[in-house]
């Protein structure tokens, strides 16, 4: 009989909270006119397990959001506990229930922006309400996940072809390409390194004097060049035109060029994908510094044995194939493929765009402005003839270098001088600070993330969630698609 009866009861009383639920919202409504005569009516939420009261005109307070548009029509109400049950994080709810209360949102300690943001999207808050001290909570997550794909775009790759994987063709691919792979790899990454690194050297000491030596022309050319040197004052200008690098220093430097166009012969064979392989870089400056090398030599035989005779014109020539040489130095970039801190390096300055425009920007105009103002200090001397000259002396007193070509003498000069030192430490350490903290995000991330990866190396690939394995499926998309 009593159960019979229950239902009843209950939908009066039902419409009986709904009654009283649509006069607090006539109430909320005069609350600024002053006039609240009403009793308070409770309402029970039961967020995630948790149970919180409030009252109704709190919840009224902000129109258009989920709990502003509760009734005991809606799905949420529960019948039995007479309360509105959310399957949803209390943490986060404790915070939003302030909102009504305070109308401020201030984020709770310990809750991560993107958990906060799903919350804020199910009850239909507005993120734009958070204020301004939580901001830092809310938006660091969406700096560090930019960080994370960076990383995650330059530092893995899914260029492998899956399925010659067990091809010779694709294991000499990894074995120079991959110097971690494996123990091999590592072995010939140092050696190649370390060659790359002796190749550099031999042509920075080849500039010693002693290192070189009197090339003998055919007759009578040599005669004229004897008589040209005895009065000579060009010194580096004969060192590199009339002498030449000792034999044995020159073979080795051969012998290391040899090895590095094959390297790179090899490298263009057996890549997979050609057109990402000349779209880089250092593999150019792999190509123009070994093929390169061989026209130098040709050029540098022809001349040694007097097929053609060295004019200025072709000295200039030379000299500039001899820069181009220098760029070998460059090579030393592909360590950047063994050390992971060195990929970050240069990832950060890439992407540190905007504060090296900005250390450029503040740098010339302080440059332009400081220079003026000391060109027209010492206008009674003959200090600076020009400004382009008083903007180097400006420069140079920047950057703390201070060679002492140009200085000033007038107690005006000084001044502006004691000005432009401090202008510069103060202007140009800034975005280096800026710079600093770029780096140093990239690089606690990236820790972060070889932890996490070596702990989902240890575990099995099961614990990964779906959506991870999804990201995982189309990198393998992409390597079955080159
Ligand atoms: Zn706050």
């Amino acid at each position: 009989m009593y159960t019979v009866r229950k239902p009843p009861t209950l939908i009066t009383e039902n419409r009986d909270i709904n009654q009283r639920f649509k006069m607090s919202n006539r109430t909320s409504s005069n609350h600024s006119s002053g006039k609240v005569t009403t009793p308070r009516i409770k309402v029970t939420l039961a967020v995630g397990g948790t149970n919180f009261v409030t009252e109704v005109a709190t919840l009224k307070r902000h129109p258009n959001t989920v709990l502003a548009s509760l009734d005991k029509t809606s799905q949420f109400y529960d019948t039995q506990t007479d309360s509105y049950v959310f399957d949803r994080d209390p943490l986060a709810f404790s915070a939003i229930l302030n909102f009504y209360r305070t109308s401020e949102l201030h984020l709770p300690l310990g809750i991560c922006g993107r958990a906060m943001r799903h919350e804020l999207k199910f009850w239909k808050i507005s993120e734009l309400n958070i204020s301004q001290c939580c901001w830092k909570v809310m938006y660091e997550v969406d700096k560090d996940e930019k960080v994370f794909d960076t990383l995650k775009q330059n530092l893995e790759r899914c260029d492998d072809p899956l399925n010659a994987q067990t091809s010779w063709r694709f294991r000499l691919y990894v074995f120079l390409e991959r110097p971690n792979s494996s123990t091999a790899a590592k072995i010939w990454n140092t050696t190649l390194m370390t060659m790359i690194f002796l190749s550099a050297l031999t042509l920075v000491i080849s500039t010693i004097p002693s290192l070189r030596k009197r090339l003998v022309f055919p007759q009578p050319y040599n005669d004229e060049v004897e008589r040209y040197l005895q009065n000579s004052t060009r010194l580096k200008y004969d060192l590199h035109v009339y002498y030449y690098v000792v034999d044995w220093l020159y073979a080795f430097d051969h012998v290391l060029l040899f090895i590095f166009t094959l390297e790179v012969s090899v490298r263009i064979m057996v890549s997979f994908n050609k057109r990402r392989f000349f779209s880089s870089f250092i593999n150019w400056v792999d190509m123009i510094t070994s093929y390169g090398g061989w026209l130098v030599f040709a050029l540098e035989t022809a001349y040694k044995y007097g097929m053609i005779k060295k004019t200025e014109e072709l000295f200039w020539m030379y000299f500039g194939f001899r820069c181009v040489m220098m760029t070998r130095l460059l090579r030393c970039i592909r360590l950047q493929e063994r050390y992971t801190s060195l990929k970050i390096l240069l990832i950060t300055i890439r992407k540190s765009s905007k504060e090296l425009l900005l250390l450029v920007l503040c740098f010339i105009i302080l440059a332009m402005l400081f220079g003026t103002v000391e060109y027209y200090c010492e206008f009674d001397n003959n200090r600076f003839e020009t400004i382009p000259i008083s903007i180097w002396w400006s420069i140079v007193t920047m950057t703390t270098v201070g060679y002492g070509d140009y200085y000033p003498e007038s107690l005006c000069g000084y001044f502006v001088g004691t000005m432009c030192a401090m202008c510069g430490i103060l202007f140009l350490s800034m975005p280096v600070a800026l710079i600093g903290a770029t780096f140093n995000d990239y690089y606690t991330r990236n820790q972060e993330r070889e932890l996490h990866r070596k702990e989902g190396l240890d575990g099995s690939l099961m614990k990964i969630s779906p959506k991870l394995l999804k990201s995982k499926h189309q990198c393998f998309e992409k390597k079955t698609r080159h």
